[in-house]
């Protein structure tokens, strides 16, 4: 598909390469770079719940009561 090769930027609409980070019109982030900035946002997230969760398991079974 010819589509395939391109995509609209969310701001001003314009059709840029699916090379492209940024459009070439307003200068905006293209929506897949704002995709893998989200998903490496949530690994960061995850990353950081998982070390929260163990910190107070680890809290709960070596602090005295
Ligand atoms: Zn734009």
């Amino acid at each position: 598909m010819p589509g395939d090769s391109e995509k609209q930027c969310l701001y001003c609409r314009a059709m840029s390469r699916q090379s492209e980070t940024h459009c070439t019109q307003c200068g905006m982030p293209l929506p897949d770079s704002l995709h893998t900035g989200q998903t490496r946002r949530q690994q960061y997230f995850w990353l950081s719940f998982t070390a929260i969760s163990l910190f107070c398991l680890i809290m709960v079974f070596w602090l005295p009561r």
